[in-house]
């Protein structure tokens, strides 16, 4: 396996984990962390002038570069301002590197990894956001398991989102939540699966994955701070309540119980967020439950839509907080703001489901829907069909071992070595789903065991990853 390397910036902002010791408690020290890492044979290759990872078992090594803010902070002191600067930082290196990884406290990374969504748009590059409960300056710690597995992800995939690496996991950012103050399950994502977990081997659910955006990649900052969020109570004072909306805000996350519950008997209330909304406030309703939606099923909740409250859906208050501040900082009439409020800009929300969904994983779907591009009369009209559909439904049928779709796709003149958006051919998918049946129709079709997918790997390299003995017999 010919050894390639991934360019990487490892951006050290602060928190516990390059913290040390001092006589008021843990406190960040400039430079440390770097020195650290290079005195580490699973961070640094002596063998290497430059910091440099040992080649990982697909044989890519990472290169990397630490960046550290000149005061590194603890997480807690994090401000709109450097949500602003490392979104910069990114902006400035973005072509220098192929994957950037954001080492940051936890107490506000899930707020950070929501705010760069929003402000890093289209973005091509993996992002990873990743710190530790306990210091890397201890012996016993989280903070090598978390860096290693976001290095490590970063360096071997390209998954176009910002995301948050925590304990074996990869969640989207902007669906997670710290839920543990202490334990080293500290963030959990309570309406979306990981998009990856690491373990023995990397499992990444492409299916969850955003796809590279079309457009180039530009920084939107966040200017306006005229945003504030408030947690319903029972017994909260109508005054309060005001006080909250009272200008200059102009976008109010309202926490309200179970989903989407409110104390719409009280009448003081309801006529606080009527009259803000009147003045144009961008009222979201959101749970205070770490998992589930908002909706209308009880009146108590339906009564804030008839006060122009909106609904913010699955979104975490996190989300829902930073996405008012990014919209209010551009110049769009609140209607615009809240169109866009209520639909999924980054995945941060969950899109209506109101129409049955058909999943590619379903043959009968993929049979209805290759059976009709194969009876297409009008030729051009077909061809472009095929060359559309076919790779992707050629990829959902090899990851079922639906061969017998397959074999009607080929017959029907399919290209089997045609790639989805991933750049991955049916081969990848089938030798990665352990489909040894699907990777011997494929690989008597003559589809190729060499050719690379976006993140670089061969059919091989998925059967090796994904711990595939059948398909890795059938490859030899
Ligand atoms: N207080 C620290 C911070 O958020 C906690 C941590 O890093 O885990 O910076």
């Amino acid at each position: 396996m010919q050894t390639d390397i991934a360019r990487l910036l490892l951006l050290y902002t602060g928190g516990t984990i390059g913290m040390m010791p001092s006589e008021r408690g843990y406190t960040p020290v400039s430079g440390y962390l770097e020195r650290q890492l290079e005195a580490m044979p699973q961070f640094h290759d002596k063998t290497m002038p430059r910091l440099t990872t040992p080649p990982s078992r697909f044989g890519k090594r990472i290169r990397y570069d630490v960046l550290e803010y000149a005061h590194p902070i603890d997480s807690a002191y994090m401000d709109v301002q450097d949500w602003v600067q490392i979104a910069h930082l990114i902006e400035q290196h973005y072509d220098a590197y192929d994957a950037f990884v954001i080492l940051h406290g936890t107490d506000t990374m899930a707020y950070t990894a929501s705010a760069l969504s929003f402000m890093l748009e289209d973005l091509a590059k993996t992002v990873i956001l990743t710190g530790s409960q306990i210091p890397l300056s201890q012996s016993s710690n989280d903070a090598i398991e978390n860096l290693l597995g976001a290095m490590t992800l970063a360096g071997h995939y390209e998954i176009p989102e910002v995301c948050l690496f925590f304990r074996g996991h990869l969640y989207r950012g902007n669906r997670t939540q710290k839920v543990d103050a202490a334990g080293l399950q500290a963030f959990d994502s309570g309406n979306l699966p990981p998009l990856a977990t690491t373990g023995t081997h990397i499992q990444v659910d492409w299916d969850l994955i955003r796809s590279v955006p079309r457009k180039p990649f530009r920084v939107q900052t966040i200017t306006n701070r005229d945003v504030a969020a408030v947690r319903i109570f029972p017994g909260i004072r109508a005054d309060a309540l005001a006080n909250f909306l009272k200008p200059p805000i102009q976008g109010l996350v309202l926490e309200t119980y179970g989903s989407g519950n409110f104390p719409a008997n009280r009448l003081d209330l309801m006529e606080v967020l009527r009259l803000a909304t009147e003045r144009g406030v961008v009222i979201v309703n959101c749970t205070q439950c770490h998992k589930g939606m908002v909706n209308s099923d009880y009146a108590a909740g339906s009564a804030l839509y008839d006060v122009g409250v909106i609904s913010g859906s699955d979104m975490t208050p996190e989300a829902t907080l930073t996405k008012l501040a990014y919209l209010l900082s551009q110049d769009l009439p609140t209607d615009e703001i809240k169109q866009q409020m209520q639909r999924s800009l980054r995945g941060e929300r969950s899109e209506p489901q109101n129409q049955t969904r058909f999943s590619f994983r379903e043959r009968a779907f993929l049979d209805s829907v290759a059976r009709t591009i194969s009876s297409i009369a009008s030729s051009d009209d077909k061809v472009h069909l095929e060359r559309t559909l076919y790779p992707v439904l050629l990829c959902a049928a090899s990851e079922i071992g639906d061969l017998e779709g397959i074999q009607r796709m080929l017959d029907d003149g399919a290209d089997i070595n045609a790639r989805d958006y991933n750049g991955r051919t049916p081969l990848h998918v089938a030798a990665a789903a352990g489909q040894a049946h699907t990777v011997q129709l494929l690989l008597q079709h003559g589809a190729s065991p060499l050719v690379a997918d976006r993140s670089g790997r061969t059919p091989i390299d998925e059967a090796h990853l994904h711990q595939h003995p059948d398909v890795i017999a059938l490859f030899k």
